[in-house]
């Protein structure tokens, strides 16, 4: 099921709700029937959704034992939506604040995730973003790995206009990430993008590169892109990832495809860390910065 499927699913669950004459356990348990049936076709890990639907039973029999409700059947229809908006919210929120690029300091940006993710593109598209908003922005390309990967930056970053730096010749891609980064904090960029090898599986070689490039240019932040079709593989990947990349933000793209999305939601949850972007289609623009309640919102029509 597609997002917006999942939005629609979700928005007729609550509004068939909301025309209920009586909010009790009955009417509360085929709401929350219809939400979790929703969240596990959209590929939302399980037992993220049974959490969800004890948090939000617990949060509304809480509120009721208060008489928040004051005994009227709109108060308690406003109880059982909120606790459930709120632990949608929950769901694409780990309460962590992601790494905020400052001006006039070079923030060196790592990118990380498996090949085919949308890595290259990626980086190319936060460039830009940072470029429209005064960052001076420029890119890396230590990925030695692929063949035609440094012919793909350079094509992407000349249309984007913005800086790159790679080689045809280096072949040590911890070499290249040094000498790039260095460059072009010593021209005082001030949004450095580092982008690195991708491979088709978790591959030791692919985390001991990871490891390796970032001692050598020392990242603000390490973002773990992440693509949305993968579905319920997203946790396992991003945990895997975690524990050799150690990423600080995940950016999760082709949102605009027939991805579930819920798996790469899972993501955030299993590994704590917060979503910046979601990448929307295949041109420069297509990246939407991404925060969990206006997200949520958004899905709820
Ligand atoms: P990499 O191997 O991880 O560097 O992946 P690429 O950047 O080469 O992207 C792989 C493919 O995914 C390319 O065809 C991109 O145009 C496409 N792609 C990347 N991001 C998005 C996105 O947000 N939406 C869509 N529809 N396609 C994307």
């Amino acid at each position: 099921m597609v997002l917006a499927d999942l939005g629609r699913k979700l928005n007729s669950a609550l509004s068939q709700f909301s025309r209920v004459s009586s909010v009790d356990q009955e009417a509360l348990d085929a709401l929350l029937k219809e939400i979790c049936a929703a969240l596990l076709e959209s590929d939302v890990n399980v037992k993220l959704v049974s959490s969800l639907r004890q948090k939000v039973k617990a949060k509304v029999k809480a509120a009721l034992d208060t008489g928040a409700d004051k005994g009227r059947e709109g108060q308690r229809k406003n109880i059982v939506q909120k606790a459930i908006f709120d632990e949608l919210v929950h769901l694409v929120d780990p309460g962590v604040e992601p790494y905020k690029p400052r001006k006039g300091y070079p923030n060196v940006i790592m990118a990380v995730g498996l090949q085919g993710n949308g890595k290259t593109t990626t980086c190319t598209k936060l460039a830009v973003h940072y470029q429209k908003r005064g960052f001076k922005s420029c890119i890396v390309c230590a990925d030695t790995f692929r063949a035609g990967a440094f012919d793909q930056t350079r094509q992407s970053a000349t249309k984007a206009k913005v800086a790159y730096f790679g080689s045809y010749t280096e072949t040590d891609p911890v070499s290249i990430a040094a000498q790039g980064v260095e460059k072009f904090k010593k021209e005082r960029f001030d949004v450095i993008i580092v982008d690195t090898s991708g491979r088709h599986k978790q591959e030791s070689e692919l985390f001991q590169e990871m490891v390796q490039i970032s001692e050598a240019v020392k990242p603000d932040m390490t973002v773990l892109v992440l693509d949305a079709s993968i579905g319920q593989a997203a946790e396992a990947q991003s945990r895997a990832f975690k524990d050799s990349a150690d990423f600080g933000a995940i950016i999760v793209t082709k949102m605009d495809g027939h991805a579930k999305g819920g798996g790469a939601i899972s993501a955030v949850a299993a590994t704590k860390t917060p979503i910046i972007f979601l990448g929307v289609g295949e041109h420069l623009a297509d990246l939407d910065k991404f925060a969990p309640q206006p997200f949520i919102s958004k899905l709820l029509g």
